[in-house]
């Protein structure tokens, strides 16, 4: 790479770290001796990009910002054609407000410089010509690098997503980045440095998020596989046949991959969201073995993919299973994008899903104050506000005890008479001891109220059916859950509430077609070579532990199943 850049290549090249010096004059001959006299002290730690116009320069500044460069200090020429410095300076401060400005004045313009310092908050103005540099430019540019670097107030080179709080797609892009393990940078559409994101980024703050990648391209509104697409996931599978495809990437679908990939299985795990599934939304687990001071499901995710992974499963995630056939040998599992991928086992790890609160307004207000399950990416947001947790089981316990660390307070919300119904013994010691949570037994949330946004509660007392209005910052559902598994519906038995029947739970009605001369195994399905695991089998333990075990112990079955045939 040169070391002096034009605006233009500037704009094109891959962002990299070190810290840009600008500068624009619109003589080229002076420009390439401003440039020459830079590279030459700055070169080996800067990047020196030029311009010849305020409009090229500023250009070249807004898509820098959307890659994440950092711009140190910028030097601008005062009189240009168009826009001259101290008007280009006060555009380039909306962009970059924290690089240092120089204005390059000749001495019969030295009082426009004097009057630039309150216009433009101008670090310093210089004189043409500028020799020798060791004296006149080197000092003075030197000083201002030293400053920029003491304010630490630098961007970084993750993605940046620009959104509202009250917005439910923005609410919906950081939950997938974060269950993905894909880092970013969170701004405010109402505040400066949003504001001025969006304004490089040519958006009107209308439509919401807005993905800036770490290649600086700006998604305005994007779906989740086009964001997957741009942040590395992979949406499509390599091939068109597999030994095993899992559909589902929670711990039963995580741990199946593992297992069957490190035991030589060609291996595609389907995953409609993000990969961690329940447990990925779960601020500590306590119970899994071997974590005496437990982890957060992130955590876990984190390693249960890369170990996947390491052992050569391939990962899709935004891609929904949407059916599966029978063609002989063959279980031809189709995804939502209309395509399909063979596989000689099959194993469902799809989980369940969070029932909704029917309580009216609620529906309205999802992701503006009101969330399922996902209390992790809105803690944050919860500072100093007074929180509803609704649901008496451990789910709900542990949400309330972390967002207790961020909320003013944490009210529970519980139907039944008391948590010892529901909810493990050592949770409800936790939750006793926490002096921000308090538990309404008995009681329901009765609406839901606000304009855009969550406002207030209205809460029934189910023993004497009065109701009172709460004010409420947020709102977490913790319900129950139940199977989504209508695209099972003719292929794979399923009991009443549609959760998948499996080894000694299938009856003889559900084997009146099965085709071997052995009976199920453990955990496969009425359909030969076809397995459920974790909390979508029927009777299930619905722990993370259990779920791993399923799919540990379905792939010793896929083995045994692919021995015999
Ligand atoms: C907040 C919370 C805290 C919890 N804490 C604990 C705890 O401390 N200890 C404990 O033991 N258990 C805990 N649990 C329960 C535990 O997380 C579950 O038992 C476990 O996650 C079940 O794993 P699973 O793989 O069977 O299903 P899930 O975790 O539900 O994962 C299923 C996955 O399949 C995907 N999927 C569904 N349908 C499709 C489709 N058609 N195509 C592609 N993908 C699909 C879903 O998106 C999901 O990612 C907690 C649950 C929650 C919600």
């Amino acid at each position: 790479m040169t070391e002096t850049t034009t605006a233009t290549a500037a704009a094109t090249e891959a962002g990299e770290a070190r810290p840009v010096i600008v500068t624009v004059d619109d003589d080229p001959g002076v420009s390439r001796a401003v440039a020459r006299d830079l590279r030459r002290r700055y070169g080996g730690n800067n990047r020196i990009v030029r311009a010849e116009s305020g409009q090229d320069a500023l250009d070249a500044l807004r898509q820098m910002k959307l890659r994440g460069d950092q711009v140190a200090v910028i030097l601008a020429d005062y009189r240009m054609p168009g826009m001259n410095g101290i008007e280009f300076l006060e555009r380039a401060m909306d962009v970059y407000p924290f690089a240092k400005r120089v204005l390059l004045t000749a001495y019969a313009d030295t009082n426009a410089a004097i009057d630039a310092i309150n216009i433009v908050d101008l670090d310093y103005y210089l004189l043409k010509p500028w020799d020798p540099p060791e004296e006149k430019l080197y000092p003075p540019v030197d000083e201002l690098l030293g400053a920029w670097r003491r304010d630490d107030r630098k961007p970084v080179r993750v993605a940046k997503v620009v959104g509202h709080r009250w917005s439910g797609p923005s609410t919906q892009l950081r939950d997938f980045l974060a269950r993905n393990q894909v880092p970013y940078r969170w701004y405010s559409s109402d505040e400066p440095e949003g504001q001025r994101l969006l304004d490089a980024a040519g958006a009107d703050g209308h439509d919401l998020p807005v993905l800036i990648t770490v290649d600086g391209e700006a998604l305005v509104a994007p779906g989740s596989a086009e964001v997957a697409a741009k942040v590395g996931l992979a949406t499509t599978p390599e091939r068109d046949f597999y030994d095993l495809v899992v559909v589902g990437g929670g711990p039963g679908g995580l741990g199946a991959a593992v297992y069957g990939a490190s035991e030589g299985l060609r291996t595609l795990l389907v995953e409609k969201f993000a990969t961690g599934g329940q447990a990925g939304q779960s601020s500590r687990i306590e119970n899994y073995l071997g974590f005496p001071d437990g982890l957060s499901g992130n955590q876990l995710t984190d390693r249960a993919r890369r170990q996947a992974v390491k052992f050569g499963a391939e990962l899709l995630t935004t891609r929904e299973v949407t059916g599966l056939e029978i063609n002989g040998p063959a279980r031809t599992v189709r995804l939502n994008d209309g395509s399909a991928v063979d596989a000689k086992a099959v194993i469902l790890a799809t989980g369940v899903t969070y029932r909704q609160l029917s309580a009216p307004g609620c529906d309205r207000m999802q992701n503006a104050g009101v969330f399922y399950g996902a209390a992790l990416t809105e803690a944050e947001d919860c500072k100093d506000q007074d929180v509803y947790v609704v649901g008496g089981a451990n789910s709900a316990g542990q949400a309330a005890v972390y967002l207790a660390r961020f909320a003013r307070s944490v009210t529970m919300v519980v139907r039944a008479g008391s948590l010892e119904q529901s909810m493990s013994y050592y949770l409800i010691q936790q939750i006793a001891g926490i002096g921000n949570i308090s538990v309404l037994t008995c009681t329901e949330v009765a609406e839901v109220l606000g304009d855009d946004h969550l406002e207030q509660l209205a809460l029934r007392d189910l023993n004497t059916g009065k109701t009172e209005t709460v004010d409420a910052g947020e709102l977490f559902i913790f319900i129950g859950a139940a199977p989504r598994t209508g695209w099972l519906e003719g292929v794979v038995a399923r009991d009443e509430r549609g959760f998948v029947l499996a080894g000694l739970d299938l009856s003889g009605n559900h084997l009146a077609e099965w085709p071997l001369d052995r009976p199920p195994f453990h955990l496969e399905t009425n359909v030969p070579g076809v397995f459920a695991v974790g909390d979508v089998r029927a009777e299930s333990a619905k722990r993370v532990a259990s779920a791993v075990g399923e799919g540990a112990m379905a792939v010793m079955f896929v083995h045994r199943y692919l021995e015999q045939q």
